[in-house]
C-alpha cells in the first residue's frame, strides 16, 4: 500500500505548494537513536561548528526561506522577512544561553573537585505550529541540538515545505546523518511519536493538544516534555497620554499575523468613558490593509491559514455576539472559499465571554469602573502568556507587574515584543514551567553534579564498635 500523502497548500488561492509522504515515525526515531551516540559524544566545538553552518546557510537563503514562509502561511513579506532572520539570529543566542544555563563549572575544595557538567536527553521530538513555521521549531532544534540531542520533528502539517526547506540547510551545513529527522503528517502522527522511544518532546502549539500530551506522558514522568502553548491575553489602556501610540500598539499587539500569535492580545481593558482611546482604535483598523504576501503596497496582514481556521473563527465570533457582545467592527469574509478575513472589534463590556483562545484577527473591549476590576479582569483566564500595559507611569506599571499573572508582562510595548536574551514561556494553560528562548538551553540536557578526588580517600571515623 503507497503512504498517505501530505498536501501543503497556499492560503490565498488554493495552490498546491508541496507533497510528500505521511508518518515513517518508527525508521525516523530508529534513525535518531543510531546517530545518538557519536553526536553526544562530539566535542561541543564541532556541534557549534556545524550551527554556524546552519546560520551561514540560512543567511544565504533568507529570501527564498521567507518567501516560501510567506507563500505556505500567506504571511506578509516583510514579516515573512523578519522570521527567516530570527532563524538566522537563534544560532549564537542559542550557543550562548547555553554556555550560561548548561555550560560547565568547576571548584576545588580540599583536594576534593566539585564539577557541574551537562548530558543530552538523548532523542528528542520536536513538535511545531504553523504559526512561525521556521522559527519556533527552530527555537527547540538549536538548542537541542547544541546539547547534543539527535531529532525527530514533526511539523505542522499545514507548513510541511517550509520545514522540509529548513531540514535541506542543515543538511547542506554538513549534520552528520540521522542528527534531525523530519516526519509529516497531523495530529494522529503527533500522537504516534509522542508515544515512540524518545526521551523527550517539545512542544509548541494549543493548549488542548499541549493538555493531550501531557495525558500520554503521565505515565512516563522520567521523560521531559516541554509545552509552549497558547494565551488569552490582556492588554490594560490606563491614563493614556499619546491616544495614537496607544492605538498603534493596541493594533500591533492585537493583529500581528492576522491576529495569530501566542502573544497577540486578545482583550483591551479601559476605564469606562475612556471613548478617545477605542475611537482611535477604530479609526486606525479601518486604514489596515489585508492582502497577499506579495501586494505592494505590502499589507498589514494576510489571511488566516486555512478554510478550516476561518470556519472556526466565524463560529467563535457568532459566540461572542451570542453572549451578548456589541459589534463594532465585523468579522467579515470577502471570499467564501478564501480565508482572508476582516479586522474584528467587539465589545464584551459585562457579557459571560469563554475563555477559549480565539487565533485570529478578533479584539474584544472590555470597559471597567476602576483598577480593581481592571485586573480582575486582566487575569480572568486560566492562560497567562503575556500581558501589557499601555499608559500609567512607573508605580503603576510595577502594580501591574506584581498583580499580572503572566510570564511576559509589557509596558508601552506591544504584548508580542519579546526579547530574545530572556526565557519565553507562561504559567497556567499556557505552559508547564519550561519556558524556552534563553532557557531553553535547560530542558535540552540535565544536569550532572560530580565529586571527584584523584585518591580514594575513605575512612569511617564514627559509629565503629
Ligand atoms: P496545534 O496544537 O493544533 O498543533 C501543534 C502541533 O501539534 C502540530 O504539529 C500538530 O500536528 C500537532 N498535534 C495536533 N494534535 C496532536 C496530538 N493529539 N498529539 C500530538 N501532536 C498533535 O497548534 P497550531 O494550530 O499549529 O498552532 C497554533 C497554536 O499554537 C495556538 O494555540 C498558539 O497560541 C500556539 N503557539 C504557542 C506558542 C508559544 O511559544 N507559547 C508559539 C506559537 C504558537
Amino acid at each position: 500500500m503507497r503512504p498517505a500523502e501530505l498536501v501543503s497548500t497556499d492560503p490565498c488561492t488554493g495552490d498546491v505548494i508541496w507533497t510528500g509522504p505521511v508518518g515513517g515515525v518508527a525508521a525516523a526515531v530508529a534513525r535518531a537513536r543510531a546517530a545518538a551516540r557519536n553526536w553526544a559524544a562530539a566535542p561541543l566545538a564541532d556541534r557549534i561548528a556545524i550551527a554556524r553552518a546552519f546560520k551561514a546557510a540560512v543567511d544565504r537563503n533568507a529570501e527564498e526561506l521567507a518567501r516560501l514562509i510567506a507563500r505556505e502561511t500567506g504571511k506578509p513579506l516583510w514579516e515573512a522577512r523578519t522570521e527567516a532572520a530570527s532563524v538566522a539570529a537563534k544560532v549564537e543566542i542559542s550557543i550562548a544561553a547555553q554556555a550560561e544555563r548548561a555550560g560547565e563549572r568547576v571548584s576545588e575544595a580540599g583536594g576534593v573537585r566539585q564539577l557541574l557538567r551537562h548530558r543530552p536527553h538523548g532523542v528528542l521530538a520536536v513538535l511545531g505550529p504553523y504559526n512561525f513555521p521556521a522559527h519556533l521549531p527552530n527555537g527547540h532544534i538549536v538548542p537541542a541540538l547544541l546539547a547534543g540531542n539527535t531529532l525527530v520533528f514533526k511539523p505542522s502539517e499545514q507548513t510541511p515545505a517550509v520545514a522540509a526547506f529548513m531540514g535541506n540547510l542543515w543538511a547542506q551545513a554538513g549534520l552528520p546523518p540521522g542528527v534531525l529527522n523530519i516526519v509529516h503528517g497531523g495530529g494522529e502522527i503527533g500522537r504516534e511519536l509522542a508515544s515512540a522511544d524518545i526521551d523527550g518532546l517539545l512542544f509548541t502549539g494549543s493548549a488542548h493538544v499541549g493538555a493531550a500530551l501531557a495525558r500520554q506522558f503521565a505515565d512516563t514522568p522520567q521523560r521531559i516534555l516541554a509545552l509552549e502553548m497558547g494565551g488569552n491575553n490582556p492588554l490594560v489602556a490606563w491614563d493614556v497620554q499619546d491616544i495614537d501610540a496607544a492605538a498603534a500598539l493596541v493594533l500591533q499587539s492585537a493583529l500581528l499575523s492576522a491576529g495569530q500569535r501566542c502573544t497577540n492580545a486578545r482583550r483591551l481593558i479601559v476605564r469606562d468613558g475612556d471613548d478617545a482611546l477605542v475611537d482611535a482604535v477604530l479609526a486606525l483598523r479601518d486604514r489596515l490593509i489585508v492582502g497577499r504576501p506579495f501586494d505592494e503596497p505590502q499589507p498589514f496582514m494576510g489571511p488566516v491559514i486555512s478554510n478550516a481556521a476561518a470556519d472556526g473563527l466565524e463560529r467563535g465570533w457568532a459566540q461572542l455576539q451570542a453572549a451578548g457582545g456589541h459589534v463594532l467592527r465585523p468579522l467579515l469574509r470577502a471570499r467564501p472559499d478564501r480565508p482572508f478575513l476582516t479586522p474584528a472589534v467587539i465589545d464584551m463590556t459585562g457579557c459571560a465571554a469563554s475563555d477559549d483562545e480565539l487565533f485570529g484577527p478578533v479584539l474584544q473591549i472590555i470597559r471597567v469602573p476602576d483598577w480593581e476590576a481592571a485586573m480582575h479582569a486582566a487575569n480572568a483566564t486560566r492562560f497567562g502568556l503575556a500581558a501589557g500595559l499601555i499608559g500609567g507611569d512607573a508605580a503603576l506599571f510595577d502594580r501591574f507587574w506584581a498583580e499580572s499573572r503572566a510570564g511576559i508582562v509589557n509596558w508601552n510595548r506591544p504584548t508580542n515584543g519579546a526579547s530574545s536574551g530572556a526565557p519565553f514561556g507562561g504559567v497556567g494553560a499556557s505552559g508547564n514551567h519550561r519556558p524556552s528562548a534563553w532557557y531553553a538551553a535547560d530542558y535540552c540536557a540535565f544536569p550532572v553534579a560530580t565529586l571527584a578526588s584523584a585518591v580514594a580517600a575513605g575512612s569511617l571515623t564514627v559509629g565503629l564498635k
